[in-house]
């Protein structure tokens, strides 16, 4: 053989068509630990393991009967110390001295394997790590699901924890604090635009003869219902408040002291000739209307005193504090 095909960088074979090895390489000896005279006249598939026998049968055979030639074919081979090989294979087919023969170079391919064994390692590794930040992800978006929910929560509490701080519970009006917010806010505007407004301090008559005749819970009920009485002879814009014990409030934007001194008048008027629920009460009204000058307390002191002159007037009556001064 020649030297060079003999020292070749890859295994060289040829065999018969009957698959019997007619010449072998020292490069493809080397590869299968074989001397040259323990390989030749050795049928090639004594070289393999079963499975690739039954593939060189299926595939090898018939595939270069047909085309004449096979290319980069995966084979295995089985070494002298039955370890196996696996090997790139080409062949073809070709005549000589009338005979066929099938003309083969083998590619050993370890390396490639353990390459292609690393990058499949890696991609189970890649998807594990895929599938474990998908869990992560998945739980965050439910941790981030739950926290919307709880925070929500919070939001619509504070609301009414916020509401609760405002707002008087048996009457369900506002209570003294937002009475005060409301006086000082309409005082502000009276100072910047000159928006007129009048205060009302409203007071039940008697109110103590309600509890002792009927109980404390009837002079619940009787408050509960002079306010949304009050509630509903007061336009949309009129602030009414629960200022403490049977004490009622009102601030009435646009109202001035003409204005002011008639809707109390009616108001008396209309409570006076209303039942609450099965109970007949009247009430007091001390009437101020904001002038330049007057602060949160000088209003209410005026309104303080008005109320006291109804009460000593004779109650069921409203009085204006601008009446008072005059008097
Ligand atoms: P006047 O005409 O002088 O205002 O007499 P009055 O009896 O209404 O006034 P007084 O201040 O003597 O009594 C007020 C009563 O209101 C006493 C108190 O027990 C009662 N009261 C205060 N707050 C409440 C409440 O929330 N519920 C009930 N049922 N009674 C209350
Ligand atoms: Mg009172
Ligand atoms: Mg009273």
């Amino acid at each position: 053989m020649d030297i060079l095909l003999d020292t070749a960088p890859c295994g060289y074979f040829s065999i018969s068509s009957a698959g019997i090895i007619q010449s072998a390489n020292g490069t493809l000896l080397n590869m299968l630990g074989y001397e040259r005279d323990e390989l030749l006249g050795r049928h090639l598939e004594t070289t393999m393991s079963v499975t690739n026998k039954l593939f060189f049968h299926t595939y090898f055979y018939p595939y270069i009967q047909l085309h004449g030639h096979v290319n980069e074919m995966y084979v295995s081979f089985r070494t002298i110390a039955g370890q196996d090989v696996p090997v790139l294979l080409n062949g073809v087919r070709q005549q000589r001295g009338g005979e066929t023969f099938i003309d083969c170079v083998v590619l050993a391919m370890r390396k490639r394997i353990e390459h292609e064994k690393d990058v499949l390692q890696s991609k189970a590794k890649l998807e594990e790590l895929y599938q474990k930040t998908n869990e992560a992800n998945q739980k965050l978006e439910l941790l981030h699901a739950e926290y919307e929910v709880k925070q929500q929560e919070l939001l619509r509490i504070n609301h009414q924890l916020e509401a609760m701080a405002w707002t008087d519970t048996l009457t369900g009006l506002g209570n003294r604090r937002y009475f005060q917010e409301k006086l000082l806010a309409s005082l502000a505007s009276y100072r910047e635009e000159g928006l007129p407004f009048s205060l009302f301090i409203i007071d039940i008559d008697h109110f103590k003869k309600i509890n002792d005749t009927y109980g404390h819970p009837v002079g619940d009920l009787v408050l509960t219902n002079l306010a949304r009485l009050l509630q509903s002879m007061s336009r949309e814009n009129d602030i009414v408040a629960r200022y403490g014990g049977e004490e009622f409030v009102a601030v009435l934007p646009d109202t001035d002291q003409e204005a002011g001194l008639s809707i109390a008048d009616r108001y008396c008027a209309t409570t006076a000739s209303t039942l609450l629920g099965e109970y007949q009460i009247t009430i007091s009204i001390g009437v101020a209307t904001a002038t330049s000058g007057d602060t949160e307390q000088s209003l209410l002191n005026q309104a303080d005193q008005a109320l006291y002159a109804s009460k000593s007037g004779g109650r069921n009556r409203a009085t204006h504090a601008a009446n008072l001064v005059r008097s």
